[in-house]
């Protein structure tokens, strides 16, 4: 018997209270996860013991057999998962068993709402972890010491998950922990063998460590009946105990894919794809890459958990080893073990060592490589986009050499479609190009039906030639930084001149320069009602409906990315749009009959009205309406 002193009772962090309510009551139909995080939990411990013994053999305190044991008392009602892994002092305990560590996690909760069935949904995206016991048990006593202290520093911890937990130093004769689940009335039926070494099975195949089970067995008699009293426990282990990345591929089933990812990458739904390879030559590494189906909560936070669980030689050196992957895949799960670096690298080494990166850009191909196979399913594809297709769209900017592989991969609104879903590729946008069309034709504008509308598609739609409709504010990012697809440029409508090349007939051509120069006066007229407020004016092909359009110059920032960067508080040097006039239009003709007065103020409207139809802002609004309505009503 322990003795237990120096007891104190705590509360729990506020967030950790928030997250037992929603556990116990969002995961009830899939309350046996509690196993596998408690198995997972002792499978690192005995992870970190095994690296820190490296250097330290007396931290085993003679024991390096690493194990994890399940037991269990069906009519005690308990289930008990003990480990003889790298165990927490008194600090450790309260630290990681009263709060939530995980950075952002405590952020994201607090933003919860309440309502039930979204936070169901919700709570998958982090790790549930320790706290999961709560789901089945009413009370949860640890046993804990760290491996290598005194016997006397041992500490228990327990508590019925209602706000606030006890810690005592105690007597413990082994290292590791010892965690008792005392079970729920209508949680009973997981203190039963069968149940458990299923669950295991389940859950746990996958784990280097040996989950072991006690198998009780009696004597016989002579006659072959069970001798009473005779009882041996026997210790046997249940899992495959291999970690599963090293089995061969033909060898591991679907099932086992997706369990392993479950564990590395703390999701309860299943993953779209994955790759597993074993490398071998230069560089020595396996690795096992997933694509998730659902973003975790911190996919856009700058300091939220991302990178691959790095082993080295299959032991466990760290979790999120962000440097083996870019930053525009950082979606991606999984593990890489590697013969290429030594045991004692720490992040900083990672940073310099060239091995590194050359791990790094093989990773990378293995991705690109993988989602070039998912893209084969269209509909497995297209939950992949709209997941992830924003973080994707960072690629061309940060990894040049792969642009041309990620162009592949990007799904565009086009007006082939014209719906607001993202569906297209560039592949299927070339094979539907014009006869003599050379360019990728494409506009950027605020909202899909900023850009759906904008006049600058009028010559496109007449002519029938695709243009893709960009409306992600990432998207002027990404198109200034790619600039070719299959050896065709990418040209953006509202910029520079309109060339379309080879569709156009000579006798077109030529019937709009003799318009340009039959208009050569009213241009010159609307130059000098404009003045500073353009930086030219011109007669246009470009539109059907519209009297007049702004233009940019080619290699100016086009208007979403200026507004943008505006917002964030940028300052930006003005530019002057050019403006171009619709000849055929009967407001242009309006306009060239007018003199003075009037024909500066309709001027001043189209140029007004061209703003606004690209999404942009008046300087002055009410002079606009002001203008506007005196033409309305003269
Ligand atoms: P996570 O595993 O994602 O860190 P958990 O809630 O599962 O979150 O566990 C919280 C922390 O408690 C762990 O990071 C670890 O430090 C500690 N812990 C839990 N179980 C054990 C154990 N069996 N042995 C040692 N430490 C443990
Ligand atoms: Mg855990």
């Amino acid at each position: 018997m322990t003795t237990a002193t120096h007891e104190e009772t705590l509360g729990f962090q506020t967030e950790v209270k928030q997250l037992l309510h929603l556990m116990i009551h969002s995961l009830y139909s899939n309350r046996e996860i509690f196993l596998r995080e408690l198995i997972s939990n002792a499978a690192d411990a005995c992870d970190k013991l095994r690296y820190q013994a490296l250097d330290n053999d007396a931290l085993y305190e003679g024991d390096s057999e690493l194990r994890i044991e399940i037991d269990h008392d069906p009519e005690a009602g308990t289930v008990t998962v003990r480990d003889n892994g790298i165990g927490m002092n008194r600090e450790e305990v309260i630290e990681n068993l009263g709060t939530i560590a995980r950075s952002g996690t405590a952020e994201f909760l607090k933003q919860l709402s309440g309502e039930q069935q979204k936070d169901a949904r919700l709570i998958g995206q982090f790790g549930v972890g320790f706290y999961s016991g709560f789901i089945v048990a009413d009370e949860i006593i640890v046993r804990t010491r760290k491996a290598g202290s005194d016997k006397a520093e041992g500490v228990e911890w327990h508590s019925r998950g209602e706000g606030e937990f006890t810690v005592a130093d105690i007597e413990r004769e082994k290292h590791g922990t010892e965690i008792v689940l005392h079970l729920k009335a209508d949680a009973r039926e997981f203190a039963d063998d069968f149940r458990l070494k299923s669950l295991v099975r389940k859950y746990s195949d996958h784990i280097e460590v040996p989950v072991r089970m006690p198998k009780v067995e009696k004597a016989r008699d002579a006659d072959g009946n069970e001798i009473e009293g005779s009882e041996t426990t026997t210790w046997e282990t249940v899992n495959e105990a291999t970690a599963l990345w090293v089995r061969p591929k033909s060898e591991i089933s679907d099932d086992e894919y997706k369990a392993f990812y479950k564990h590395v990458a703390h999701d309860f739904s299943d993953p779209l794809t994955w790759s597993h390879n074993k490398v071998e030559g230069k560089l020595e590494y396996t690795s096992l890459l997933y694509v998730p189906s659902r973003a975790p909560f911190d996919l856009y936070e700058r300091d939220g958990a991302r990178g691959v669980k790095l082993y080295v030689q299959r032991v466990f050196i760290m979790d999120d080893a962000e440097q083996f992957l870019p930053l525009y895949l950082r979606f991606i799960k999984g593990v890489l073990d590697t013969r290429d670096l030594s045991l004692n690298v720490s992040r900083e080494l990672l940073q310099q060592d060239p091995k590194v990166e050359k791990i790094k850009s093989a990773l990378t191909k293995r991705v690109l490589d993988m989602l070039k196979k998912l893209a084969k399913d269209k509909e497995a594809y297209q939950t992949f986009w709209n997941t992830f297709g924003s973080v994707l769209k960072e690629g061309p900017a940060e990894d040049y050499a792969n642009r041309e592989n990620i162009a592949g991969l990007l799904r565009f609104s086009t007006t082939h479609t014209d719906t607001g879903i993202q569906d297209q590729s560039l592949a299927d946008y070339v094979s539907r190009m014009k006869e003599g069309q050379e360019k990728i034709y494409y506009i950027v504008a605020d909202s899909f039906n900023a850009a759906k509308s904008s006049p600058h598609l009028e010559i496109f739609r007449k002519k029938g030639i695709e243009v893709l409709l960009l409306h992600d504010r990432i998207d002027e990012w990404l198109m200034s930084h790619l600039t070719e697809f299959e050896g065709m440029a990418f040209v953006d409508v509202a910029k520079g001149e309109l060339d379309l090349g080879e569709i156009e007939g000579e006798e077109e051509k030529k019937a709009q320069e003799e318009t340009a120069k039959a208009k050569e006066a009213l241009v010159k007229r609307v130059k000098a009602a404009l003045g500073a407020e353009v930086q030219d004016v011109k007669v246009t092909h470009r539109l059907t409906d519209s009297p007049a359009c702004v233009v940019l110059p080619e290699h100016e920032m086009g208007f979403q990315m200026r507004r943008i960067m505006e917002a964030a508080g940028q300052k930006l040097p003005e530019v002057k749009p050019i403006l171009e006039l619709n000849p055929e239009h009967p407001l242009v003709a309006r306009l060239e009959a007018a003199e003075g007065e009037g024909f500066d103020d309709l001027a001043r409207i189209l140029l007004d009205q061209a703003v606004i139809a690209e999404g942009g802002h008046l300087d002055d609004p009410a002079a606009y309406v002001k203008r506007l309505n005196a033409l309305l009503s003269g």
